[in-house]
C-alpha cells in the first residue's frame, strides 16, 4: 500500500454561521459580485481516493454543498464541535445513507455526542416513525488518535472562547476552524504540518475567533509552507483581504480545492 496517499480536500463552505451574504445586510462585501465573496457554513470534504470520502462537519448547507461540489459518497463524519453552523446539515445524510445502504460512521467528543443528541433525539430516541427516514449513524467517541480505512486523522485540541473543541490533523494537512487560542500541548501536534487552515473571522477582536492578526501570529509560529484562512465575517472582503497577506497566506473560499498528503495508518 503506498505510505502516503494523496487527499483532494475541497472547502465546501468558508463563512461564519451567518453566511455570506448574510440576510438583509447591504454591506460591500454581502453585495459584492465576486464569488469569491459568497460563502457558505464552515467545512471541508477530504477524499482519499480509493480509501475514504470524509466530511468535516455537517453544516446547514451541506445539500448544497455535496450538489454544488459532487459529494456523492460520504464513508465518515467528523465533529469539530456543536454549534449549530457545524452541526444542523446532520439530517441531509440520509441520502448517502439511501445510497450506500448503511450507517455512516461519525466521530465526536462526548460532550458533542450529548448535544447532537438532543438538537437531533429523533436520531437517537428508538421510535419508530412512520414514512419518513432517519439519518443513520454510527455514533464513535474520540479520545486521541484514530483511524478511518487506513487514514490516521490527529484531533487537536482548540479553545473556542472556552469551550474545548478539535481541530483535525490528517498527515501533512491541519484544519483548524473555531479557534481563540490553541493551547500549549497542542502546537506539537501541528508541528511540521505543510498545508494549515485556520479560523480568522476578522479584524476586531471577538471573544470566540482568532482575528486576522491572531490568526497570522500562529501561522508564524507553527510555519507551514501555505495557510488559509477560514469561518470569515463580511468584514473581511476576497479580494482586498488578499492584498495585505504575507506570502505563502490567503483566505480560503468555498470551492477550494487543495491536495495534501495523509498519513497511512
Ligand atoms: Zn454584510
Ligand atoms: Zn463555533
Ligand atoms: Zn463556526
Amino acid at each position: 500500500m503506498n505510505p502516503e496517499p494523496t487527499a483532494r480536500i475541497t472547502f465546501l463552505g468558508t463563512g461564519t454561521s451567518s453566511g455570506i451574504p448574510s440576510i438583509g445586510c447591504t454591506c460591500g462585501v454581502c453585495r459584492s459580485t465576486d464569488p469569491h465573496d459568497k460563502r457558505l457554513r464552515p467545512s471541508i470534504h477530504v477524499d482519499v481516493p480509493g480509501r475514504a470520502s470524509i466530511l468535516v462537519d455537517t453544516s446547514p448547507d451541506l445539500r448544497q454543498q455535496a450538489l454544488t461540489y459532487d459529494v456523492t459518497r460520504v464513508d465518515a463524519i467528523l465533529f469539530t464541535h456543536s454549534h449549530a453552523d457545524h452541526i444542523l446539515g446532520l439530517d441531509e445524510i440520509r441520502r448517502f445513507n439511501f445510497m450506500q445502504r448503511g450507517a455512516i460512521p461519525c466521530y465526536a467528543t462526548p460532550d458533542v455526542w450529548t448535544n447532537i443528541r438532543r438538537t437531533f433525539h429523533y436520531i437517537f430516541d428508538g421510535v419508530p416513525r412512520l414514512g419518513g427516514g432517519i439519518p443513520m449513524i454510527e455514533a464513535h467517541d474520540i479520545d486521541g488518535p484514530f483511524a478511518i480505512a487506513g487514514v490516521r486523522v490527529v484531533p487537536v485540541p482548540l479553545l473556542h472562547g472556552n469551550m474545548p473543541i478539535l481541530g483535525f490533523r490528517f498527515g501533512s494537512f491541519a484544519y483548524l476552524t473555531d479557534c481563540s487560542a490553541i493551547p500549549d500541548g497542542s502546537w506539537q501536534l501541528v508541528e511540521g504540518v505543510d498545508t494549515l487552515v485556520i479560523d480568522a473571522l476578522r479584524d476586531k477582536k471577538h471573544s470566540t475567533h482568532f482575528t486576522v492578526d491572531e490568526a497570522l501570529a500562529a501561522i508564524e509560529r507553527i510555519a507551514p509552507r501555505r495557510a488559509y484562512l477560514t469561518h470569515m465575517a463580511h468584514d473581511l472582503g476576497h479580494a482586498q483581504t488578499n492584498t495585505r497577506l504575507p506570502a505563502g497566506v490567503e483566505l480560503a473560499y468555498d470551492g477550494l480545492v487543495l491536495d495534501a498528503t495523509v498519513d497511512a495508518s
